[in-house]
């Protein structure tokens, strides 16, 4: 909200001396009879679309790629694009061959990433655009082999080059979608991310600096937008207060989506992917799950952290923060369902939304009569937990014991040593979590009693409810977890 106060209405003089700022309040409000009307129309806010590396895997998504953007003129795109899949999978490992010497080794991995992009390429342009994409990728092939010399010679030099090098994915994937547009009678525009993007220089995994990303964001791509082209860039890429280049932490393109949403004022961003969106459970448990319509952020979140993975919702966290909803599509086929989450506001209380679940868990008892009114029990076990850096999922406590869920059992033999100095330890292995997620759970009575009357048969380990006003998390035996999730999306969603 704080930000938005300081944009000028419609209509005014922005920032930039133009009218590009889209009030999006106003946007219904436009006549198109009159040249003011047409002029407004030039501001409607723009539609960001991601896509990630599997809708750019090969020349047939390119090309379904462009279809799916050529369709959505009207809505004024602006594309954000992932590197090809397994490219920055590909241009990591040549940094590690490269950090140990292995530098042809590292060379060949590089020469099969250019060869898929220019297959692509050849594939989907015509004789001029294919060789300027190519002269484009000869010189990536050199100026990656040149910076992996670099690494080897000097392995000091491996984290800010690391960024030098990774970051070519998307920097090519961004050209080539470019060219493919345009190919296909799109009018695009290629921007360098590195002018938009401003991080920090915590290179390998770089912070956004916020205003100065905002500013250079509308810099760059409102006046493309004006003369009417598409706007396309590199996601994962930033650039440091010195110029060097930075990316945003693996999975990044998502983040700079919702950068360059947040800071257009768009009207949706979208994210292109390999699946329809938020399922009601996951598939390989219930085959009849269907794709959410919309979720709260806060829904996305919960499901995203039982392991949805559709997206990582810090990502688009700038986006929420100024209210742009975030649409989950899929390019494989672009009229399944999507899931709509929304901005800022939150959808009132809609009941059970979906079945989230999570397996190989362990529920850890400890219970000790010294317990008993004592103060100062829970701080020393959580201080274990601490210790070997491992995250608790659940809790309950009674009188004279503790339960507790976690799902990363790295270091569990060493937790329950240090436990057992603090009480009697016992150690329940492959258990699941069960979590019904939907927005106003907690104040929605009869909840609990069709959950846990649909699975009447069931033993549950572990209750909880109520630290989030969004789900009920419960802890059943792994090998009942098809059965119970099954069960309860009959009762929620029928079958
Ligand atoms: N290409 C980067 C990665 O694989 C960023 C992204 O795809 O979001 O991590
Ligand atoms: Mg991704």
């Amino acid at each position: 909200m704080l930000r938005r106060a300081k944009w000028p209405a419609a209509g005014a003089r922005s920032t930039f001396g133009k009218h590009y700022i889209h009030d999006r309040r106003r946007s219904w409000d436009v006549n198109m009879e009159s040249e003011a009307g047409i002029r407004a129309a030039s501001r409607v806010a723009p539609l960001v679309m991601k896509f990630g590396g599997t809708s750019v895997e090969d020349g047939a998504a390119f090309a379904r790629l462009a279809g799916i953007v050529g369709d959505r003129r009207a809505e004024r795109p602006v594309v954000v694009v992932s590197a090809m899949s397994r490219v920055t999978d590909g241009l990591v490992a040549a940094v590690q061959y490269a950090s140990e010497g292995a530098v042809e080794s590292a060379d060949r991995g590089v020469d099969e990433l250019i060869a898929r992009h220019r297959t692509a390429a050849e594939r989907l342009l015509d004789a001029r655009e294919a060789e300027a994409v190519g002269a484009a990728l000869e010189v990536a092939r050199r100026e990656i082999g040149e910076l992996l010399r670099v690494i080897t010679a000097h392995p000091g030099t491996r984290r800010p080059l690391y960024d030098e090098v990774v970051s070519r994915g998307e920097r090519l994937s961004s050209l080539l979608v470019a060219a493919v547009l345009r190919a296909s009678g799109v009018p695009a525009c290629w921007v360098d991310a590195h002018r938009c993007i401003r991080t920090n220089a915590e290179h390998t995994r770089a912070d956004p600096l916020m205003k100065a990303t905002e500013a250079a964001t509308q810099a760059e791509l409102v006046p493309i937008l004006t003369r009417g082209e598409v706007p396309v860039l590199g996601g994962f890429i930033g650039s440091a207060p010195d110029g060097a280049t930075t990316t945003l932490g693996r999975g990044g393109s998502d983040y700079t989506a919702a950068l360059v949403g947040a800071a257009l004022r768009a009207s949706e961003i979208q994210i292109w992917t390999d699946v329809s969106g938020f399922l009601t459970a996951d598939p390989r448990v219930v085959p009849g799950a269907r794709t959410l319509d919309n979720l709260s952020y806060a829904e996305a979140a919960e499901l995203a952290y039982f392991g949805a993975k559709v997206l990582h919702p810090k990502t688009i966290q700038p986006a929420v923060e100024h209210g742009v909803p975030v649409r989950i599509c899929n390019s494989r086929d672009p009229g399944a369902p999507t899931t709509r989450i929304e901005g800022r506001r939150e959808p009132s209380d809609q009941g059970v939304k979906a079945i989230a679940h999570k397996t190989g868990v362990a529920v850890v008892q400890i219970a000790s009569a010294r317990m008993l009114g004592a103060y100062g029990f829970l701080r020393a076990i959580f201080e274990v937990f601490d210790r070997h850096q491992t995250a608790v999922d659940l809790v309950a406590t009674s009188e004279v014991s503790v339960s507790l869920s976690l799902d990363d059992t790295a270091r569990l033999p060493e937790i329950v040593r240090e436990l057992e100095t603090l009480g009697t330890v016992r150690v329940e292995e492959e258990r699941a979590i069960v979590c019904v997620v939907g927005q106003g759970l907690r104040a929605r009575p009869g909840i609990a009693a069709s959950v846990f009357g649909a699975l009447p048969d069931v033993n549950i380990l572990l209750i909880s409810q109520g630290a989030s006003s969004i789900n009920l998390t419960f802890v059943v035996e792994g090998d009942r977890l098809c059965e119970v999730v099954g069960r309860l999306h009959s009762t929620f969603f029928g079958s």
